[in-house]
């Protein structure tokens, strides 16, 4: 079955990305989108204002052509920068030699990129206030609805690839196939954006190549640069409770004390902070797992549509990015057989989407907590010795974020790290500084036996 045409939902992060991918193969790709064209103005992104992007990402950028255009507005982060509640902020960066980056971008401003490049094509065409309402799960026809005159119109039944994000409307019609497997998770914390604006010189007010953290334990704060010089601050705290909580910071007077007791230096650098508390929505974190990924042979699910995920490990469109990288991969393989192509994307892509949802969550807790934990510490300088001394080792950070080995496999490369650090402290292990590498190097044979 060779399908010169493609429909796909949402012209969001994957959606678009899918797009590109697409049109360099030569195929004919119609993409409807619900929202206005944010390229036209007063339209946001949605969800988080900017985002981390590393290697993964990366590499579907260069696959794509984009590169070279998202660099120049992309900040390198080369570590976390953490902040206590008293003392000096203290720098851990993410790899052993200090060199390894992600990278700041803004969402709207890569969306808006990714639009572009796809309408570049002739065979795209991007239909704006186009909202998928419906779909035929065995004909791939679905039902839109067009926001601008409320009219319903079909498009003919095609390959319909559902970049609808986390809340899909595809998804949700798969929801009622029988054997359908589907969850969802929320945290019980939820999110609201704020920001710290630059200086009176259009300055950074703290160091722009870090992401920074306020870890306090059952919550945090995190800021990312943004190239106009601001930061993007999230505070991600819990939902309900009588203290710590966004229920408790009910006044101006309250949030401003909240502030002040665990954030001190970031409050000195948010003069709008009562009004963007207030004015900002507060979000919530959802995990959404299902499959299968695919309906009949025509309809996928790719990207948050099919893992929705935490943001704790800034992987979410990474793992996006990589689901249409994969794809475009089988394409070349088996066009035009795409119950194969779909077949396959999905036996390949759902063990590593499964790995990374749950990373993701584990993330949280290190990134909350453990961050100014001294064990957690004490580890982390550990796995920096082995880092240096032996290329093989990678921490579980460094694979997630700076390789594109499956996420899968870095979990489990991750649970072996863990033994063998392990095993160095049971061993009496007291001072990183002082590693027996005789012993490590012995150890790392075993390890590398067990890869
Ligand atoms: P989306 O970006 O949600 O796009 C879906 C698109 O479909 C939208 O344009 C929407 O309007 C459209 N749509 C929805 N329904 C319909 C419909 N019925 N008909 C037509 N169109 C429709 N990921 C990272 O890699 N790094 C990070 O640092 C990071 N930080 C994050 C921070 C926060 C607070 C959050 C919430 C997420 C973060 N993520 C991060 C995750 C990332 O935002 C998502 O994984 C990514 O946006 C997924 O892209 P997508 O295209 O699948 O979905």
């Amino acid at each position: 079955m060779h399908t010169p045409h493609i429909n796909l939902i949402g012209a969001g992060l994957a959606g678009s990305l899918m797009a590109v991918y697409l049109a360099r193969k030569g195929y004919r790709t119609t993409v409807f989108e619900r929202r206005p064209d944010m390229r036209l103005g007063g339209v946001s992104a949605g969800r988080s204002i900017n985002l981390a992007l590393s290697a993964r990402g990366l590499h579907a950028l260069q696959e794509t052509g984009l590169y070279e255009e998202i660099m120049p507005l992309a900040i390198p982060m080369y570590g976390r920068m953490v902040h206590p509640v008293d003392g000096t902020p203290n720098f851990q960066p993410y790899s052993s030699d200090g060199q390894q980056c992600i990278y700041s971008v803004s969402r709207g401003e890569l969306n808006k990129r990714l639009m572009t490049l796809a309408e570049s094509f002739p065979g795209v065409e991007i239909r704006f206030q186009h909202t998928c309402e419906a779909v035929d799960l065995d004909s791939g026809a679905i039902r839109l609805r067009d926001q601008a005159t409320g009219q319903l119109a079909d498009a003919p039944g095609s390959i319909t690839l559902a970049c609808d994000g986390a809340f899909s409307a595809v998804r949700y019609a798969m929801q009622k196939l029988p054997r359908f497997n589907f969850s969802q998770d929320y945290l019980e914390h939820g999110y609201k954006e704020l920001t710290i604006p630059p200086d009176a010189g259009g300055q950074f007010r703290m160091e722009p190549n870090a992401l920074h953290i306020w870890p306090r334990e059952s919550f945090m704060m995190i800021a990312l640069p943004n190239p106009d010089g601001t930061f993007t601050c999230t505070l991600f705290l819990a939902f309900d409770g009588d203290s710590q909580s966004f229920a408790a910071l009910d006044t101006p007077d309250r949030v401003r004390a909240f502030f002040r007791e665990q954030f001190p230096d970031a409050l000195a650098l948010m003069p709008e902070l009562e009004t963007e508390f207030f004015e900002n929505p507060t979000s919530a974190l959802v995990t959404m797992r299902c499959y299968p990924w695919t309906a009949g042979s025509r309809i996928a699910l790719i990207g948050d549509a099919a893992h929705a995920i935490v943001p704790f490990f800034g992987q979410g469109m990474n793992a996006a990015f990589e689901d249409c990288s994969a794809l475009s991969r089988l394409i070349d393989l088996y066009a035009p057989d795409w119950p194969r192509i779909l077949s396959d994307y999905q036996a390949l892509r759902k063990p590593n989407a499964e790995a990374i949802a749950d990373m993701a969550l584990e993330n949280f807790i290190e990134m909350r907590d453990l961050v100014s934990d001294p064990e957690f510490r004490f580890r982390k300088r550990i796995e920096h010795q082995l880092g240096q001394r032996f290329p093989q080792y990678r921490t579980r950070y460094e694979l997630v974020s700076f390789t594109r080995i499956p996420y899968e496999e870095a979990r489990q490369r991750g649970e072996r790290n863990d033994w063998l650090v392990d095993e160095l402290i049971a061993r009496g292990l007291s001072d990183p500084d002082a590693l027996d590498f005789g012993l490590a190097e012995e150890l790392m044979e075993e390890y590398l036996a067990d890869a």
